[in-house]
């Protein structure tokens, strides 16, 4: 007797979306299908070397079976199948947290825009469901080794499925495919002709280290008469399931890496960089390793698992092993193959296998090193890569205290106010001036803010190279590395920046001495908001600057303010400085003279002038309006306003 069941209403969305979708590359289907078959021999494989329940078997297989007359195209494999609780459990709900977050997004771009929604359903490796993409009918038989009955499960994509008992002799799961009917625009039977099913297992599947099999029929001599031919079925065997990352280093084209990764980690460009690592000695090891062009899309949720495939002589251990991966590489993706590694390995093993350990440092070299060649030989590629990871290796400086800085310090570029092109440490100190004493940096949100920074009109007067950091981690990152080859890092709206010459220093002293008391009172009308008013040695243009002491930068106290949990408490200092060159100061000096009282309010403004400059909000934005509104009255009352009241009276 068959039982209707409903799906979940996650999966119940996805169907609908698979069903209704117009995405060209509905092709996938058979890749998932395959895959699905795969990692099922894969656990039944694991498992028999465990259990002794489960037989051994000798011959895994992947059969594709089409049906011409039915229409229908069936994937079947001798793997670990499903009781009728999985069947219920995997197909009618969603398990991949991958989908699920797929799903959400397509829910928060409120999916209008078809085109946003089709190109991600590949990237997404949409499971079993896409089956639906070219079939009105499927159907599952399977049968699971811990159980004695088999089922079949079987639906239309819409609310229900149903499930009933049904018989199978071995342990395993067929999936068949009643196709679509062709429509003008849709044409599914290709998915029946022999040819474009050989040649879409070649293109996603070829590395499934399962036989992929098919009959073909081929036209042979007959026995008794080899004048004439007949039909006979054959069969094929269609992938080469070749672990790639056995063979040599000079065996295996680029073309070839590109394809395994595109197929064995679901992405459809190629990867940034491949390496590949045959290591033979007291470790033996291959290894694969690829840095994705696009950096994955969940790399920046909790849920994200860093690590790397881990095989044992071709077999298939773990997904995703993460003792194999330090914390700031987490977005490379890879495989390692070892047979010192036992198949039984548990989770807490890995955690102190001393192999593991071991490999783990040599990848975490190699990679290093590969990273470096890149920044030497392929400037570009390294600043793409840079682009989207150099976050990732700033981390690496930054965590543990620093652990890690030494190794990884040349692997930094910044953008630099020469050219605006990026310079390796190396580099900067190398074309230092020779009396210059410090590394100059500036922070802001993106490179035009820092580039308009009143505090950059000096260097730039003087010819001096500034680095320019932009993410939120950079002063951090700079902080625990300290200094580079003895110089150390020097934050240009802070503290001194030594840059004057004895004469200027002179100088300066002597418009303190004049401007004493103007100075004085400025203070003291901000004496709550600032620790001191004083004349700035940085300014060319501008009127006025914020600068903070030594300590604690503007940008790293808004980087700890919005940090979760907020540390609400840190606070940098603040100094305005005015530039003793601007007209403002004799201005300020002269209305000073004239009326003492009035310096309050125009101390107010040019602090919160100065603050707008740095990138701050206004504490009491209100104030401040009222504050320049009352000046321009002011100004305005002098000159013609009066008179024109006067006119209007007349
Ligand atoms: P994913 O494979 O990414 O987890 P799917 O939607 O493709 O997502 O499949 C859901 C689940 O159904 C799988 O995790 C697996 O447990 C089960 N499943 C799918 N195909 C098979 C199969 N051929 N044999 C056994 N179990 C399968």
């Amino acid at each position: 007797m068959s039982q209707i069941r409903e799906f979940k209403t996650e999966s119940k969305q996805l169907l609908n979306l698979m069903i209704n979708s117009i995405y060209t590359h509905k092709e996938i289907f058979l890749r998932e299908l395959i895959s699905n078959a795969s990692d099922a021999i894969d656990k039944y494989k694991f498992l028999s070397m465990q259990d002794e329940l489960l037989k051994l078997e000798s011959d895994y297989q992947i059969l594709i079976t089409i049906n011409k007359d039915e229409r229908s195209l069936s994937i079947k494999d001798n793997g670990i199948g499903m009781t009728e609780e999985e069947l219920i459990e995997n197909l009618g709900t969603i398990a991949q947290s991958g989908t699920k977050t797929f799903l959400e997004r397509l829910k928060a771009n409120n999916t209008n825009n078809d085109n946003i929604t089709i190109d991600v359903i590949g990237q997404f490796g949409v499971g079993f469901y896409s089956a639906f993409m070219v079939a009105q009918r499927v159907v599952v038989k399977t049968k699971s080794p811990y159980s004695d009955k088999a089922y079949l499960w079987e639906s239309t994509g819409e609310d229900t499925y149903t499930i009933e008992e049904t018989t199978k002799e071995d342990h395993g799961t067929e999936v068949i495919l009643y196709l679509r009917d062709n429509t003008d625009e849709e044409n599914y039977d290709e998915f029946l002709d022999e040819y474009r099913i050989k040649s879409l297992v070649k293109k996603y599947s070829d590395y499934v280290h399962y036989p992929i099999c098919m009959y073909v029929k081929k036209r042979v001599p007959k026995e008794d008469n080899k004048e004439e031919y007949e039909e006979v079925q054959e069969l094929e065997q269609l992938n080469s399931m070749t672990p790639i990352w056995k063979k040599s280093k000079n065996e295996i084209t680029d073309e070839e890496l590109n394809k395994f990764y595109r197929y064995q980690f679901r992405d459809f460009e190629d990867p940034l960089k491949a390496f590949h690592m045959n290591v033979e000695g007291l470790l033996n090891y291959n290894a694969l390793i690829f840095i994705p062009k696009i950096a994955p899309f969940d790399l920046y949720s909790e849920k994200y698992e860093k690590g790397l495939q881990l095989y044992s002589r071709g077999i298939f251990i773990q997904d995703k092993c993460k003792e194999l991966v330090p914390d700031y590489l987490r977005f490379i993706k890879g495989l390692v193959d070892s047979p010192d590694f036992p198949l039984n390995i548990s989770r807490e093993i890995l955690q102190h296998n001393r192999q593991i350990a071991k490999i783990a440092s040599n990848l975490e070299k190699k990679i290093k090193n590969e990273l470096e060649k890149m920044l030497a030989n392929e400037r570009d590629k390294y600043i793409e890569f840079f682009k989207t990871y150099g976050v990732h290796i700033k981390y690496g400086i930054y965590d543990n205290f620093g652990e890690k800085k030494d190794f990884l310090k040349d692997l930094l570029i910044y953008v630099s106010s020469k050219n605006k092109e990026y310079v390796t440490l190396k580099e900067y100190v190398e074309r230092m001036k020779p009396d210059q004493e410090y590394i100059y940096y500036a922070t802001g949100a993106n490179i035009d803010q820092i580039e308009k920074l009143p505090q950059m009109e000096l260097l730039r007067d003087k010819d001096i190279e500034v680095l320019y950091f932009t993410d939120d981690i950079d002063e951090f990152a700079i902080k625990v590395l300290m200094n580079y080859e003895g110089k150390a890092f020097k934050n240009i709206t802070q503290g001194d920046l030594n840059l004057e010459s004895l004469e200027e220093k002179r100088e300066l002293k002597k418009k303190e001495k004049t401007y004493k008391k103007l100075l004085d009172a400025l203070k003291d009308s901000l004496k709550e908001k600032v620790t001191d008013v004083k004349l700035s040695s940085r300014l060319k243009d501008s009127a006025v600057c914020l600068v903070s002491n030594d300590d604690l930068s503007f940008e790293m106290e808004r980087v700890l303010q919005n940090m979760p949990g907020g540390n609400l408490g840190v606070k940098a200092t603040r100094i305005l400085e005015i530039n003793p060159n601007h007209k403002l100061i004799q201005a300020l000096d002269t209305i000073y003279e004239q009326n003492q009282d009035d310096i309050k309010d125009y101390a107010e403004l040019l602090y919160d002038q100065a603050l707008l400059v740095a990138g701050f909000t206004l504490d009491d934005p209100m104030s401040f309006a009222k504050r320049l509104n009352e000046l321009m009255i002011k100004t305005a009352n002098i000159n013609n306003h009066d008179n024109k009241t006067k006119d209007q009276e007349n």
